[in-house]
């Protein structure tokens, strides 16, 4: 039986028809009108509709940013989209023939990771995606962790930094200002005004006007000692934070997504190193994978389908 997954993104909602092996049938986009909550809506039914022609479809689950409740029906907030508190699983159940879920969308991408992708096999995996900002997904005990109220696991906003930085969140030194792509834009930056081993930082941002997250990766994958430092610094706060995550949640395995995994081990190695120097009782703990995702683009969709078909099946992942 396949199950449609819907993933509602800031500039645009991406559908597929997902089986249960995780494989993608069809596939459907349209642009996000963010400005306009109840077109998106309409966008997400009118998807549904379109990729359930002619096929058997079990379930449809839709995954958006923002607080969603433990039961997966209402949005409570989503920051590009103007809902608050919107009953969107009822909206949509009204309109299809079929069960529907609502998931937070790095929710949903974790879910993917942990079935079908780099934590599968594993029964507990912690994930995050850096990307912009940093996401979080968390699996425990085979079940995903949404907390007591559904806004569990918003890994970002760790505080890493007592009086640090101050976040989109509204709070100070949350690890997505130390540990994300634009924390490593910012570091390159600090390392081409430093000179030294940021001279080919300097000169790429001459070049291009500004440094962007495509020129710090062919830097970083050229080998350049200062794009190589900066991602160091970047690894070594992600690091620390996931020996905090392993004294809370004791995971087999930490997968790594978004943009900037797309460095590999050259993100890993320092991220390892500061794990060891950071975690409690070191020498004693056993330690974790730290891997990266499968998945490029296609996780929000899958996660969102394979966890409605769970929760049509009783089964309420
Ligand atoms: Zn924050």
């Amino acid at each position: 039986m396949q199950a449609i997954g819907i993933d509602i993104g800031g500039t645009k909602i991406a559908g597929a028809v997902v089986t249960e092996s995780g494989d993608i049938v069809a596939e459907d986009r349209v642009a996000t009108q963010a400005h306009d909550a109840e077109a998106v809506v309409d966008a997400v039914i009118a998807m549904i509709e379109r990729l359930a022609v002619g096929r058997e479809i079990v379930a449809a689950g839709v995954a958006a940013p923002g607080f969603i409740d433990a039961a997966q029906s209402t949005v409570y907030y989503t920051p590009n989209i103007s809902w608050r508190n919107e009953p969107l699983r009822d909206r949509v159940r009204a309109r299809v023939p079929f069960d529907v879920t609502i998931d937070n969308d790095a929710n949903a991408a974790g879910w993917a990771e942990f079935r079908f992708g780099a934590g599968r096999g594993f029964r507990d995996m912690t994930m995050l995606t850096i990307g912009t900002g940093v996401g979080g997904a968390i699996v425990s005990e085979g079940r995903l962790f949404r907390g007591g109220y559904g806004a569990g696991a918003e890994l970002g906003h760790l505080r890493v930094v007592p009086d640090g930085l101050p976040c989109g969140c509204g709070a100070h030194g949350c690890i997505e200002q130390y540990g994300s792509g634009r924390a490593l834009l910012r570091m390159a930056n600090e390392m081409a005004d430093a000179g030294g081993i940021g001279l080919a930082l300097a000169e790429a941002r001459e070049r291009n006007g500004q440094l962007d997250g495509h020129l710090v990766g062919e830097l970083i994958a050229a080998g350049d000692p200062g794009a190589l430092r900066a991602l160091e610094t970047l690894g070594h706060w992600l690091g620390a934070t996931c020996a905090s995550l392993s004294a809370v949640l004791d995971p087999q395995v930490f997968v790594f997504g978004g943009g900037v995994a797309d460095a590999g081990d050259l993100l890993l190695d320092p991220v390892r190193e500061a794990y060891r120097q950071h975690l409690p009782a070191r020498g004693y703990h056993p330690e974790p994978l730290f891997v990266i995702a499968e998945f490029a683009n296609h996780a929000g969709v899958v996660g969102a389908a394979d966890l409605a078909r769970q929760h049509a099946a009783g089964l309420g992942r």
